[in-house]
């Protein structure tokens, strides 16, 4: 399936979404600023696959509630929640109908535990992951990126001090991630300093090389 859909992809460019569905567990990694976010929405578009983006589900949990205060006391300071509440948000998820058959993991898994947690949950499931997309952009450029997003919007956790905290657990927990999979051979290393569309035409080749 998935090769059939990269194909069209090639073939025709992404109006050719509609006619097939990809059949794929991707895990998206990247450090905060490295534009996930713009990528991840094109190729949820393009390959018509469940986007699961812990930061956003996270996010969505009411502020006002315990579970939120919780939640929020993490996120506002650059801190990663911790897996008690991480995981069950995750398989809940991943535990709906349009998660059959493959998803797009943003965000997650972000320590070397929950992708273990992961690699065990889908096991069981009969499934793997088939590829982890590494989007790599230098931490100069992040940092300008970031800074630049801070002005712009309004994030809570989009200031100075959260950003070098968030950069900062990326290196020492997230980036263990990838040798992770690195393990199991299914890295795919993308340069995410060029051009959005290059980006996005490096991660569909990237795709098509794993099919
Ligand atoms: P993001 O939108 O992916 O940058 O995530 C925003 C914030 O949500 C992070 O800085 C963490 O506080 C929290 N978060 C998101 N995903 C995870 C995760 N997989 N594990 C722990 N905390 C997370």
């Amino acid at each position: 399936m998935a090769s059939r859909y990269l194909t069209c992809w090639r073939l025709f460019g992404p109006a050719s979404a509609f006619i097939t569905v990809l059949t794929m567990w991707i895990v998206f990694i990247g450090p905060p600023g490295a534009g996930k976010g713009t990528q991840c929405s094109k190729l949820v578009e393009t390959l018509g696959i469940p986007h699961l983006s812990t930061g956003d589900m996270l996010r969505e949990t009411r502020r006002d509630s315990a579970l939120g205060k919780v939640v929020a006391s993490y996120i506002d300071v650059g801190r990663l929640a911790p897996d008690y509440l991480v995981m069950p948000i995750v398989t809940k998820r991943l535990a709906e109908p349009d998660c059959r058959s493959g998803c797009l993991f943003d965000g997650f898994p972000r320590t070397v535990q929950q992708a273990g947690q992961l690699d065990e949950f889908l096991a069981r499931n009969g499934k793997r992951i088939d590829v982890v997309l590494h989007l790599q952009v230098d931490t100069e450029v992040l940092l300008g990126r970031l800074l630049k997003r801070a002005g712009l919007e309004n994030r809570v956790d989009d200031n100075e001090q959260t950003i070098s905290a968030r950069l900062d657990i990326y290196r020492t927990q997230t980036a263990p991630v990838l040798e992770h999979y690195q393990g199991q051979g299914n890295v795919v290393e993308i340069d995410g300093q060029q051009a959005p569309e290059l980006v996005f035409d490096d991660i569909m080749t990237g795709l098509n090389s794993r099919k």
